[in-house]
């Protein structure tokens, strides 16, 4: 027997001692960039934008339209699928991975295609989600893209796309591929209709959706700061056996060499949107 030994009940606790610490998380956010800790709130409230060094934090595909678009907006072909045409599985099947992401981010795949108002004009407007899968694009994302080119020819209206993505969807092989050349002649047929289409690229955009969509803008915009490549930078370091230069295959690297048209911070991108659309429409 021990040599002491408590003989009274400890003292009934109201609360379970799991339950007694103040819940702090998901309150406070560090950013990524500068370290400092941000309220959450004030962060939500300056567009996901670090307040004190400016870091554009990622946003998902609803947030971006609901930035973007004045207040209701009609979202089209919600329920579109992947079929799974290869049955792959890598550390899983792939069929599990789009239920999973499915349960998480309630919606069927990797971008809101949807039709609505920036600050008053009617536009085809469609957002990316990065949470699903990487935001890579497979048959599903290409066919929804090209739904929203042939609504916004039919409906003689601009189109706009956020692109957020890591690419192709590699689970569909080169049915996700086939995305590239199917979205690119979709958007030759609304050159021809004259209908402007402008470019959104966030942080990151690389592989088969800056190889297609994302960089066949009338105008192609992004936002600062974001990663926006065909290969990742080791790739290429390998390919070409160069170090790189600093800040290579970010927005304000690819503005001074030519490949964007502007880096539009996210507070002023509706605004600049609006004035863009007035200029190409007029
Ligand atoms: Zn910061």
């Amino acid at each position: 027997m021990a040599w002491f030994k408590r003989d009274k009940k400890p003292i009934d606790q109201p609360t379970p001692p799991e339950e007694r610490r103040v819940r702090t998380e998901g309150l406070w956010v560090k950013c990524d960039s500068c370290r400092a800790i941000v309220f959450r709130k004030d962060l939500e409230e300056n567009l996901l934008v670090c307040p004190k060094c400016q870091f554009h934090f990622r946003m998902d595909a609803k947030q971006r339209l609901q930035m973007l678009l004045d207040g209701h907006y009609t979202e089209h072909d919600a329920s579109m699928v992947s079929t799974d045409p290869l049955k792959f599985v890598d550390t899983k099947p792939y069929a599990k991975r789009i239920k999973d992401a499915q349960k998480k981010l309630h919606m069927n795949d990797a971008i809101i295609t949807a039709e609505g108002q920036l600050a008053g004009k009617n536009v085809v407007c469609c957002a990316m989600e990065f949470g699903f899968i990487g935001g890579s694009m497979g048959a599903v994302v290409g066919e929804k893209v090209t739904r929203a080119i042939e609504l916004s020819i039919e409906s003689r209206q601009p189109l706009i796309i956020v692109s957020c993505s890591g690419g192709a969807r590699m689970m569909e092989g080169t049915i996700s591929l086939m995305q590239l050349a199917k979205v690119a002649a979709a958007l030759a047929r609304l050159d021809d209709e004259k209908l402007p289409y402008i470019s959104v690229l966030t942080d990151p955009t690389t592989g088969g959706v800056t190889a297609s969509f994302a960089m066949l803008g009338d105008l192609n915009i992004a936002e600062p700061g974001a990663l926006i490549g065909f290969a990742g930078p080791r790739v290429i370091e390998q390919t070409i056996r160069q170090k790189l230069p600093e800040g290579f295959q970010r927005s304000e690297f690819l503005l001074e060499h030519g490949f964007l048209d502007a880096v539009v911070p996210r507070k002023d991108l509706k605004g600049f949107l609006s004035n863009t659309l007035d200029l190409l429409l007029s």
